[in-house]
C-alpha cells in the first residue's frame, strides 16, 4: 500500500569537487523512482556533456528570456555563469510521485527552501580540504584562475552547512550514497508527508481512510 502520494523534493548541495555529481549518478542508477531535474546553464559544455542531458546549454540572451517568462524555479550566478531549475518537469514528477534531486548551488538550494517548505536539503562534505583541491584539479577542466576561485568559494561554502537538515561527508561514493539512499527512506515514512486528507480525518476514521 502506497500512503504517499507526492515525490520528496531533495536538494543536493557542495562545494566543488565534493563529488555531487557521482553521488547523484549512483543514486538514480539504484533507483527507478529518483529522477534528477536537468538545469539550464549559460556554461560552455565540458568534454562528454551532452546537451539535454547534463544540462541545457544555452546563451545568455536565452536564459534572460527564460527568466522574463517566469521559466524557473531558481536561478543563480555561479563563477560567471547563470545555472537555473526549469519549474517544467520538476512538479509533475513530483505529482506523479517519483522522488525528484535538484543539484544546486547554495544560493539556489536557499532559495528553494524559502518556496518549498518540505524539501530536504542535503549538504556533501569532501573528506577534507585537502581531498577536495585534489579532486578539483584531477578533474582536469578548469583553469588555473577558475580552480583558484572554486578553492576560495569552496572554504566559504562549507560555512552553509548549518542551513541543510542532513551532512554527508563523501568519504567513498558507496558510503555516501547508503547515507542517502537512508534519508530518502526515512523522508518517505514521514507522517506528514501522508495524504493530507487523512492527516486531516477524524481519529477515529484513520484507520478505514488508509485500508479502504
Ligand atoms: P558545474 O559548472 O561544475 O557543472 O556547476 C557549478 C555549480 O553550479 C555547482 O555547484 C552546481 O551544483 C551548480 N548548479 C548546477 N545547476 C544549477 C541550477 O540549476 N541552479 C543553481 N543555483 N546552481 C546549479
Amino acid at each position: 500500500m502506497d500512503i504517499n502520494t507526492k515525490g520528496v523534493l531533495i536538494v543536493i548541495s557542495g562545494p566543488s569537487g565534493a563529488g555531487k555529481g557521482t553521488i547523484c549518478k549512483a543514486l538514480l542508477e539504484k533507483d527507478k523512482n529518483l529522477h534528477i531535474s536537468v538545469s539550464a546553464t549559460t556554461r560552455s559544455p565540458r568534454a562528454g556533456e551532452v546537451d539535454g542531458v547534463n544540462y541545457h546549454f544555452m546563451t545568455k540572451e536565452e536564459f534572460k528570456d527564460r527568466i522574463e517568462k517566469d521559466d524557473f524555479l531558481e536561478f543563480a550566478e555561479v563563477y560567471g555563469n547563470f545555472y537555473g531549475t526549469p519549474k517544467s518537469g520538476v512538479q509533475e514528477l513530483l505529482d506523479k510521485g517519483y522522488n525528484v534531486i535538484l543539484e544546486i548551488d547554495i544560493q539556489g538550494a536557499l532559495k528553494v527552501k524559502e518556496k518549498v517548505d518540505d524539501g530536504v536539503f542535503i549538504f556533501i562534505l569532501p573528506p577534507s580540504m585537502e581531498e577536495l583541491k585534489a579532486r578539483i584539479i584531477n578533474r582536469g577542466s578548469e583553469t588555473e584562475a577558475s580552480l583558484m576561485t572554486r578553492f576560495k568559494s569552496a572554504y566559504q561554502e562549507i560555512n552553509y552547512v548549518s542551513k541543510y537538515n542532513y551532512a554527508v561527508v563523501n568519504d567513498t561514493v558507496e558510503e555516501a550514497v547508503r547515507k542517502i539512499e537512508g534519508i530518502l527512506l526515512a523522508e518517505t515514512c514521514r507522517v506528514d508527508r501522508i495524504k493530507e486528507h487523512i492527516l486531516d480525518s477524524k481519529e477515529g476514521l484513520i484507520h478505514e481512510q488508509l485500508y479502504d
